[in-house]
């Protein structure tokens, strides 16, 4: 028997980022950069307004009050993206909207509200000013957020909404990201029928690659979806030539691992490439295989629905992570307070529960009823692993132990 961590820490070895890739930025969501981004312009290109108002001389306000007024003459009136050649001189303003060019001669902007547009609507060749500005008031100077010749975003950042944003005012419409794996997907069983298929006697459909499909999507990976192997030397000799013909970079199989089972899978694994059968301190999920056919790395899953999709989280996550270039690839975890007393046990356990915040605090309830690594509708009404540490007799309620949320996907980079 193998702990989690030690399971966890001989798998991820053999695993690094993969190379880069040019992309579309949209495609780029989720990934990491590959490339330091540095500008070549200005953000903003040029002296903009940063309010719907009169552009004007600060020196022009000196005194102003709804009292005392300025009186100002207006030159003209100026939308987002026009410009004008008029200038503004001692005594005049140009009418200014959101976004447009600071016009030459004005040094800030008083917004309507505090002039006579704002106090009668409609505007005219004259406005009243009741306010005293300061220089550069509701002015955006050029290159105010980014300066031409800056590290913008650097290599290894994952991109999220607001870094497609600035590479698309940086004019980028592609990028360097390191490239998604491609994860072959392979389920192996005599008794498994694909999903559009009549169950026979002693006969199931096949979940796992529903959910392991699902999952590598989830986490970023390219899905290449062999089907069903049925327990046969050949079968599963011709699905594993399929994915590496293919170019998988990762092939994530389930069922027929377990040890001392007179098993195909295990017989065709070990024969076509170095692979050792582990049994990992964990409930559920006991059984698991990993190593390399012809150089590309396999996960042998589980077949237990529940115990696949938990062993996917604790080793396939964060090997696909990993080849995505990702620093953090732990499953985000919170601390919550236990609301049941909770049997441990030997092995480290993964306690399908519901998670609820209140206040500031979160609370874990054991989804109870029928616990089995077969029942999948279990993970239908849990959103979180609660953590059991392995070797624990009870967990008392009250008491406080760390969560898996099922529902958060990312790591939280800091
Ligand atoms: P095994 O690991 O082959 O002993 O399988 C363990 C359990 O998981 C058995 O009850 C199998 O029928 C079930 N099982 C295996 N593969 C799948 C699959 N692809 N979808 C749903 N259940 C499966
Ligand atoms: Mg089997």
């Amino acid at each position: 028997m193998i702990s989690v961590d030690e399971a966890r820490r001989r798998i991820l070895e053999h695993f690094h980022s993969l190379e880069a890739e040019k992309v579309p930025i949209l495609e780029a969501l989720d990934r990491v950069l590959a490339e330091d981004i540095y500008s070549n312009i200005d953000i903003p290109p040029f002296s903009n307004s940063a309010m719907d108002g009169y552009a004007l001389r600060f020196g022009d306000t000196v005194g102003a009050s709804r009292k005392s007024p300025v009186t100002l003459k207006v030159l003209a009136d100026l939308a987002a993206g026009h410009t004008t050649r008029l200038k503004v001189e001692p005594g005049t303003a140009i009418r200014i909207m959101t976004g447009a060019p600071l016009p030459e001669g004005a040094d800030a902007v008083v917004r309507f509200e505090e002039t006579s547009e704002g106090l009668r609507g409609g505007w005219g060749p004259m406005v009243e000013v009741y306010k005293e500005v300061s220089p550069r008031k509701n002015v955006r100077p050029a290159g105010e957020d980014i300066r031409q010749g800056e590290l913008v975003l650097a290599k290894g950042t994952v991109l999220r909404p607001q870094e497609l944003g600035v590479l698309a005012s940086l004019g980028r419409p592609e990028v360097e990201v390191i490239r998604r794996p491609r994860v072959a997907v392979l389920a192996t069983g005599d008794e498994l029928v694909a999903i559009d298929e009549e169950i026979g006697p002693g006969q199931i459909r096949n979940s796992n690659e529903y959910s392991n499909t699902a999952l590598v999507i989830r986490y970023g990976g390219i899905p290449v979806r062999l089907g069903i192997a049925k327990d046969r030397i050949e079968d599963i000799k011709a699905k594993i030539r399929e994915g590496l013909e293919a170019q998988v970079d990762l092939f994530l199989t389930s069922a027929g691992v377990s040890v001392g089972e007179y098993d195909v899978v295990k017989e065709v694994l070990a024969s076509e490439g170095e692979m050792d059968f582990w049994q990992v301190n964990m409930k559920p999920g006991k059984p698991l295989a990993f190593g390399q056919i012809r150089g590309v790395p396999l996960i042998g899953l589980p077949g237990n629905p529940v115990s696949a999709m938990v062993s996917f989280e604790q080793f396939a996550r964060p090997a696909i992570l990993t080849m995505l270039g990702r620093r953090v690839v732990e499953k985000p975890e919170v601390e919550v307070i236990v609301d049941e007393d909770i049997i441990g046990g030997a092995r480290r356990g993964f306690v399908r529960s519901v998670v609820t915040k209140r206040g500031d605090v979160y609370h874990a309830k054991p989804i109870g009823g029928p616990g089995g690594s077969g029942i999948l509708t279990s993970m239908v009404r849990a959103n979180a692993l609660l953590v059991v540490p392995e070797g624990t007799t009870v967990v008392k309620a009250g008491e406080r132990l760390r969560a898996q949320m099922l529902d958060w996907p990312e790591g939280v980079e800091v």
